[in-house]
């Protein structure tokens, strides 16, 4: 029965088992430590032989629920919650790769991630090689030797572009090496890496988990085997997410169903409206019909996310006013919110880059990215056009 349950009921109904209060909603464990029943179970916990609490850090009820529900959804075998969507990247790299090892890594990866292999993974002698999402034909020669993971974003950010994920799936396993996705711009609604062959999916939950602007988050879910080094790297090292946290999420994955489906078609809708729009060199939206992998983008997600992007015309500066224009949209470096954001990753979250590095991951100087929220359709495109006017 459990099993043939579908993804809306799952993410209502799992649920840790009631106490004996017989309360409906999952409640909330803001305890940092937990009681052994005496001396011959608290050893057996920590030998790992029987299931239980220990400490916050190394687990709580909460967020054991979050993960059960997580991986129900993923079809994933286990995971671990993190405090943040970076440090869910962070771990799900460190607590696997070695001095020495090699990381092939797709160029449009979020900017911390970024860091992470530029700046930080050399002072341990972990390198990596940038792939072109769009030039998947050009990675299987860039698999060295001591190559261990893939790591992807797709759809990726801001760009939309997409990479097969069966495809990739394959490449991996013929290669040995451990396929990593970051899912967050699709969700479990949208999309499950793993079935394509992903070994890991990693969230930012900050973003569509919550839907809510709320809290920041994270989660690695995948394969036992690799959880299980995980778990113990983020055991000793300390980036739990905290129990009030994974209560807020596991809450939001209730209505993740239904806030997806409506992201997505006003998400659709905002696209098409904008499509022959005349002050707009082009609109990407992975359900467009003119996305360039629209046809990968059916195949492996259910709708085409919450994100559109589209290219000003007039570039940077036209970038800028249009943002200054705007009347009800927010002005924030966020996505995924109830609240229709827009950014101009030019001027802002990829300001430091040069321009022909940021054309280098599609960031054309006028492009902006909207995260379309739950607001009525009407007023989004209305504050949008109103904005593409008034910034001419
Ligand atoms: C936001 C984001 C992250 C980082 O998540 P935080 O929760 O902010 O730490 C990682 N990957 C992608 C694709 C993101 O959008």
């Amino acid at each position: 029965m459990e099993d043939k349950r579908n993804f809306e009921t799952d993410a209502i109904r799992a649920q840790t088992e009631r106490t004996t209060f017989r309360e409906h909603s999952v409640p909330l464990y803001l305890t940092s430590s937990f009681v052994f029943e005496d001396a011959e179970q608290a050893r057996a916990l920590f030998a790992d032989e029987v299931p239980g609490n220990i400490y916050t850090r190394f687990s709580n009820p909460n967020n054991t629920e979050l993960i059960n529900k997580l991986c129900l959804l993923e079809g994933t075998e286990d995971g671990i919650a993190t405090a943040s969507g970076m440090a869910a990247m962070y771990c799900s790299m460190a607590a696997l790769l070695k001095a020495g090892d090699h990381v092939l890594a797709s160029r449009s990866v979020f900017g911390s991630t970024h860091q992470i292999l530029n700046t930080l993974f050399p002072r341990f002698n972990i390198s990596h090689t940038y792939v072109d999402l769009n030039a998947p034909s050009t990675w299987e020669s860039k698999i060295l030797p001591n190559t261990k993971m893939i790591f992807v974003e797709t759809p990726s950010n801001p760009a939309l572009d997409i990479i097969d994920l069966e495809w990739l799936g394959k490449l991996a396993n013929k290669h040995k090496l451990i396929l990593n996705v970051d899912n967050c711009f699709a969700t479990p609604y949208l999309q499950n890496p793993a079935k394509w062959g992903a070994h890991l999916v990693t969230h930012s939950a900050t973003k569509f988990i919550d839907g809510q602007g709320r809290v920041i988050g994270g989660a690695i879910l995948g394969r036992k085997d690799l959880i299980k080094e995980i778990r113990f790297f983020a055991r000793h090292t300390g980036p739990s997410m905290s129990p009030f946290n994974a209560w807020v999420l596991s809450k939001s994955l209730e209505t993740l169903a239904v806030r997806m489906d409506r992201h997505c078609e006003n998400a659709n809708s905002v696209a098409k409206h904008l499509q022959s729009h005349s002050q707009l060199e082009y609109v990407k939206y992975p359900f467009l019909p003119s996305h360039p992998q629209f046809e990968l983008a059916k195949k492996q997600m259910r709708l085409g996310g919450g994100v559109v992007t589209f290219e000003v015309k007039g570039g940077i500066e036209r970038g800028r006013r249009f943002l200054n224009a705007l009347k009800m949209l927010s002005h924030s470096a966020n996505l995924g919110d109830t609240r229709t954001i827009a950014t101009h990753p030019a001027s802002t979250t990829h300001s430091k880059l040069s321009e022909a590095e940021r054309l280098a991951v599609g960031i054309t100087p006028g492009l902006i990215r909207v995260s379309v929220g739950l607001e009525n359709l009407n007023d989004i495109i209305a504050d949008i056009d109103q904005a593409l006017l008034a910034s001419q």
